[in-house]
């Protein structure tokens, strides 16, 4: 059974495809509409779940594009989704014809759930093409109302064949009135001579309010000329024709029609009559009207969404590139806008981003496009420029509206953002290029400190190409042997003794040479790698700690960073627990580091796994404390039992008399809890003395030896630091 995951998040692919691979299914992953359509044409899926909001195509537009494929429309469609602001998503995505439409976050064991059920209507049959709501809704497409119009046809027929003239005559004209589309028969001039039931439910005019007078009387103008003129020369011919029109009810309400025309001719072959058969399709244009809608705007602040952004960015650039003239794009991030949604609810945050969206369309003039591209992340197209450095300009404009603190809900917010700026032709000459180098230029401003703008430069294109070139090698490296795992020692202060070591990532890379894990432990991260390169760095770590046990102190301890993602598998726990068992190591030796960036997106599945680490036996350690958050309320409530006070308090901790006591006060409150303490990048004697008159427990840095193979770290077990074991 294979499955195509379609969603703009690596995030949220890799947990299904964990999920989905932990079960024995087959994952294809693709990052929006237009990837996922590629590849379900070339080797057609046999389930596919797909995210609703995603760039260049969304789901719903996926969802239409496949149901109209012959070849593709049976595959079962599972909208899998966070994106239902109203119950009116819901609905389109089934009316669209998919099998499920589930929300985010779905608990995972209700997920797979629903999978099987849906794997066993499949198999049994009897799963519906389309939607169960399409089934009591009339369907967009054109042949479903050919069916009506052909049965219609029939009937006319069939009666026409079996009964006796009268009866006949009486028979027909009973279908005729009462049939559910409405019919209008004209002479060969046009002029109404009858119409049905249905045309007077319609329109609400009576029969005898049109008879005699042309069906112009319904027109409101707005169906083009050239529909009339197609239809006079085909109908006056002897053919037949059908097309959408807009009509005028008596009321003067617009609706909308589909008609099948054609002429009614004699014995002889001559024209009498013409018979106009048509269904009110009005729902279903809305409905389309409602989906185009839906995939060109952002339903909260009603700006242009990504998809029609990046339409408007081709356009302009297409008159750019004829008037010799320059388009600026400015990438807009909130600051910690995701914390504010987090910590107040999203009402409270789609608030903000209304409000947003006003003070960016204030900023600018009215020809600019701004647009969102998603939750906290909107953008500003400028056409026209002479000079780049106006784009500038227009980002300080921006900047200076934020000035202001945004008043929601009878409290005040300080909201400042970040912008990165590209121009055509100068940076690139496609929309997804400059998006791509505005987001890095935007990236770079948050570095720099936030609430400002760059300009895009060509240090960050370096970036960019080196980022590239590492993301093409990473692929199969681990299969290549190129990852090794390093070991730094952790001394216990007081005693001065060895206690364990942490084991450190390195890869070494045949075209690039070393490269640093701050380096490659993100682009691991965001190609899903630092899964298996996660455990294979347990696996090796508990390998080697199994025999310095054995040969120095079975007390011997092993630290182990664990990345944020590794808890989007599901199976985390369990190869854990696995890893220890086969290792023969005792769980209480273990330590698992974790950074404070695990805890702030709060998903339960990440409690649900601290605390079956916890259950275990094994320790987890705070790592990096002080550089993030820090918040108090993270120690209190998950079962850390160490912390590690990262290296640039350290650093400084002879003349910063801040860092010292944020050391201070970490360590009394750290103990206060129960906790260890570590302190990370010890260099020097004087650090270790002010750690030591601190209370901290253990120390770990280049003082003592800097992280390193296992059999160097093994001779400097054995030669050096053995006596001062445990
Ligand atoms: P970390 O877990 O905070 O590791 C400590 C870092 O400080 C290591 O950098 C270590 O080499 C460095 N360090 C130790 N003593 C000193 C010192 O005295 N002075 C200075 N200046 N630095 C010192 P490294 O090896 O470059 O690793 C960087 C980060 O990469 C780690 O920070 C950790 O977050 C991540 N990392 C490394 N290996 C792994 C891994 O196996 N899995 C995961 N998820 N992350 C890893
Ligand atoms: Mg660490
Ligand atoms: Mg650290």
């Amino acid at each position: 059974m294979k499955f195509l995951i379609v969603d703009d998040i690596d995030d949220n692919r890799l947990l299904l495809r964990h999920t989905l691979e932990s079960r024995g299914f087959t994952v294809q992953e693709a990052g929006n509409g237009i990837q996922a359509l590629d590849l379900a044409r070339v080797e057609p899926p046999d389930i596919i779940i797909s995210d609703v909001l995603m760039p260049e195509m969304d789901g719903f537009t996926l969802c239409r594009v496949l149901k109209g494929i012959e070849q593709l429309k049976q595959i079962p469609f599972i909208f899998y989704t966070s994106t239902c602001l109203e119950k009116e998503d819901e609905k389109l995505g089934m009316a669209l014809g998919a099998s499920r439409y589930l929300l985010k976050p779905v608990d995972l064991s209700e997920f797979l759930l629903s999978i099987d059920e849906i794997i066993s209507e499949h198999a049994k049959g009897i799963l519906p093409v389309t939607g169960s709501a399409l089934n009591t809704e009339p369907n967009f497409e054109a042949p479903h109302q050919v069916n009506i119009a052909q049965k219609l046809d029939e009937k006319i027929r069939d009666v026409g064949e079996q009964v006796p003239n009268e009866e006949k005559i009486k028979t027909l004209f009973q279908a005729i009135e009462q049939s559910p589309l409405s019919v209008i028969i004209t002479d060969t001039n046009a002029n109404i001579e009858y119409v049905n039931q249905a045309f007077e439910q319609i329109t609400g005019y009576a029969s005898d309010d049109v008879i005699g007078k042309n069906p112009r009387l319904l027109k409101t103008g707005n169906t083009p000329k050239s529909f009339y003129k197609e239809l006079w020369q085909a109908i006056s011919k002897g053919k037949s024709w059908k097309g959408e029109l807009q009509n005028q009810k008596k009321n003067g309400e617009i609706f909308w029609e589909l008609g099948h025309f054609s002429p009614v001719v004699d014995e002889r072959g001559t024209i009498r009559h013409y018979l106009a058969i048509k269904e009110d399709i009005t729902k279903n244009k809305q409905q389309e009207e409602l989906v185009t809608y839906q995939t060109h705007f952002d339903v909260l602040t009603e700006l242009p969404n990504r998809f029609l952004s990046i339409e408007r960015l081709t356009q302009l650039l297409n008159e750019a590139q004829r008037d010799n003239k320059k388009v600026a794009v400015l990438f807009l991030d909130l600051d910690d806008f995701n914390r504010i949604n987090d910590s107040l609810g999203h009402e409270t945050g789609d608030k903000l981003a209304l409000e947003v969206s006003t003070r960016l369309q204030d900023a600018v003039r009215s020809v600019d496009t701004v647009g969102r591209l998603g939750g906290d992340e909107f953008i500003v197209l400028l056409s026209s420029l002479e000079d780049v450095n106006e784009a500038g300009q227009v980002a300080e404009n921006i900047l200076n509206r934020f000035e202001d603190v945004f008043h929601i809900d009878d409290r005040d917010f300080a909201l400042t953002l970040s912008v990165g700026i590209t121009n055509y032709p100068d940076d690139g000459k496609t929309p997804s290029e400059l998006l791509r180098k505005a987001e890095s230029a935007m990236k770079h401003t948050k570095q720099l400190g936030r609430n400002s703008y760059s300009y895009f430069t060509d240090l960050m294109n370096r970036e960019v190409s080196r980022r590239l070139q590492l993301e093409e090698q990473i692929h199969g490296a681990l299969g290549r042997g190129e990852f090794s795992v390093n070991y730094q020692p952790q001394i216990d202060i007081p005693s001065n003794r060895i206690i364990g070591t942490e084991a450190l990532l390195r890869w070494d890379n045949p075209a690039l040479g070393q490269i640093p894990p701050l380096e490659f432990i993100p682009i691991a991260e965001e190609t899903g790698l630092i899964i298996p390169l996660g455990k294979f760095a347990l696996t090796e770590a508990l390998a080697i700690t199994a025999l310095w046990q054995k040969k120095y102190s079975s007390h011997f301890r092993i630290a182990v960073n664990l990345s944020r993602k590794q808890f989007l598998d599901p199976e985390l726990v369990n190869s854990i627990e696995a890893a220890i068992k086969s290792s023969g190591i005792t769980p209480d030796s273990l330590e698992l580091e974790i950074t404070e960036s695990v805890l702030l997106s709060g998903h339960s599945y990440i409690d649900t796994a601290l605390e079956a680490l916890k259950k275990l036996d094994i320790s987890i350690a705070m790592d990096d404390f002080g550089t993030g958050y820090s918040s108090l309320s993270y120690l209190r409530s998950y079962p850390f039992s160490v912390l590690k006070i990262d290296q640039s308090f350290v650093r400084d901790i002879e003349r910063d008399s801040a860092d010292r006591q944020l050391i201070s006060a970490a360590i009394s409150m750290a103990h206060g809890l129960r906790l260890k303490v570590v302190a990370e990048g010890v260099e020097n004697t004087e650090q270790l003395d002010y750690l030591k008159h601190l209370g901290c427990d253990y120390a770990q840095g280049y003082l003592f030896s800097k992280p390193l193979p296992s059999q160097e770290m093994d001779k400097l077990i054995e030669s050096g630091i053995a006596e001062r074991l445990p």
